[in-house]
């Protein structure tokens, strides 16, 4: 349909002076909903999704569902100052959340532009563009949008790039993991770190999660790239253990896709019994939005409790929030999302939220980490408040291994 409407359009109005612009739209995070609502839900989300779009174009643009999560409208006798504020307009109404069945579903468009007849004069080329330039708003945060025109064809790298090299990551040893310690605020002591993943390429420098997880999210390769990070983070952990941090426990993030695979429990216990590590030192991070289908999240959180590993949530307060989980879930430890931390003293509300939900935790039996702690005042209102442990570049930055090991020397020395 597309082409054919496009090619005859050009093909009638020949060289007069027409003009059009070609919007590529993608969804950010369909595959996470998909994975974790469900497709019948990711149905009627793009139903959503093509009904704000429609009402945020004229009658006479045309709207097309290009596959999967991508739309490509075609907006009649539009520059570029016509094209950008119908791609803001688009970017508002699809950022208010979707009520689908109970649930609050939040998406965002990543928008690539081109323009007719500036950007190519063929059907091909117009829409080859604006799906580079759809690429290039992924790549620069999502939720935005590119103008194709104004993008340097040569600048660093962008989504298919990544996607490509990303295959090859592992096999390179390109892939490595940072170590975040996690503080007692009582004692003092390092009892443990997060494992954060880095991706150090020859040519781009290193690579932060943000930009790679969610491409390895959406093509599947999240799951060797998972496996790969918990086998690492164990066997790093067993490392210090016989270097005599008794105790010391590791946390790894698990990624929506990991989460709802079937055989997680069995993948998780294989990677205990190669590595040597006892489940107690390990604690898994995950997300309120896994947990949307609540039923098969409490099968699961089982599961994984049986097998003696410790779960916690992580970024507190920034997902479902549904409460009424909370009890049913068995899990350790909430992570107070490092938002609500960043503003503490400037923000009354977040000092209220992060008191509330220190409070709540500890009502449920359940340890707190507060997130991205900066400062001391950070550090003195959350020892006030009880706050059971923290994370944040106060006390360090995410760092290699070898210079975690003197952190923790210095820290054990003090
Ligand atoms: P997260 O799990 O919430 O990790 C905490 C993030 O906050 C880390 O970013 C850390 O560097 C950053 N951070 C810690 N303290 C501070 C602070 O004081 N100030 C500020 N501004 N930031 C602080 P990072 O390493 O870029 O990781 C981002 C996200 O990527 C993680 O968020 C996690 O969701 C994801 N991620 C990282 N490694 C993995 C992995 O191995 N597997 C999966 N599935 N996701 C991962
Ligand atoms: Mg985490
Ligand atoms: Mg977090």
């Amino acid at each position: 349909m597309l082409e054919k409407y496009l090619s005859t359009c050009l093909e009638h109005e020949g060289n007069k002076e027409v003009k059009k612009a070609i919007l590529f739209i993608d969804l950010d995070r369909f595959k996470v909903i998909n994975d974790t609502l469900g497709h019948a839900m990711g149905d009627l989300l793009l139903k959503e999704v093509a009904k704000r779009l429609r009402g945020s174009v004229k009658a006479k643009d045309e709207i097309f569902r290009q596959g999967g999560d991508e739309f490509i409208v075609i907006l009649e006798d539009a520059d570029r100052d016509e094209a950008a504020k119908v791609a803001e307009r688009m970017i508002q109404v699809l950022s208010v959340p979707h009520k689908i069945n109970q649930y609050d579903v939040f998406t965002s468009p990543s928008i690539g532009i081109s323009l007719y007849p500036d950007d190519g004069d063929t059907v091909e080329k117009v829409i080859k563009h604006a799906d580079f330039a759809m690429y290039q708003a992924k790549s620069a945060g999502k939720k935005t949008y590119k103008f194709y025109s104004l993008i340097k064809e040569d600048s660093s790298y962008n989504s298919l790039q990544l996607e490509m090299e990303l295959h090859k990551a592992i096999d390179k040893k390109q892939l490595v993991l940072h170590y975040q310690p996690r503080v007692n605020l009582k004692s003092g002591r390092i009892i443990g770190a997060e494992a954060l993943i880095r991706w150090n390429h020859p040519k781009w420098g290193m690579i932060p999660p943000e930009k790679f997880i969610p491409i390895a999210e959406e093509t599947g390769q999240i799951l060797f790239i998972g496996e790969w990070a918990m086998y690492t983070a164990c066997i790093q952990a067993k490392e210090w253990h016989k270097k005599g941090f008794s105790g010391f426990i590791i946390s790894v993030n698990l990624s929506a896709r990991q989460f709802s695979r079937a055989n997680l429990v069995d993948a998780i216990a294989d990677i205990l019994k190669r590595t040597g590590l006892e489940p107690q030192y390990l604690e898994l991070e995950i997300t309120e939005s896994m947990t949307a289908d609540i039923e098969r999240a409490i099968t699961t959180l089982r599961e994984l409790k049986c097998l003696g590993v410790r779960i916690s949530i992580d970024d507190f307060g920034t997902g479902f929030s549904s409460l009424n989980y909370l009890k049913r879930f068995p899990v350790n430890t909430l992570k107070i999302d490092q938002s609500f931390v960043r503003e503490l003293h400037n923000n009354y509300h977040d000092e209220t939220i992060v008191k509330t939900i220190i409070s709540m935790a500890h009502n449920l039996n359940l340890n707190v980490v507060a997130e991205g702690i900066e400062n001391r005042e950070h550090l003195e209102f959350l020892q006030q408040h009880l706050c059971n442990e923290s994370q944040g570049y106060y006390f360090s930055k995410p760092v290699p291994s070898s210079l975690f090991e003197e952190i923790i020397d210095s820290f054990f020395g003090q």
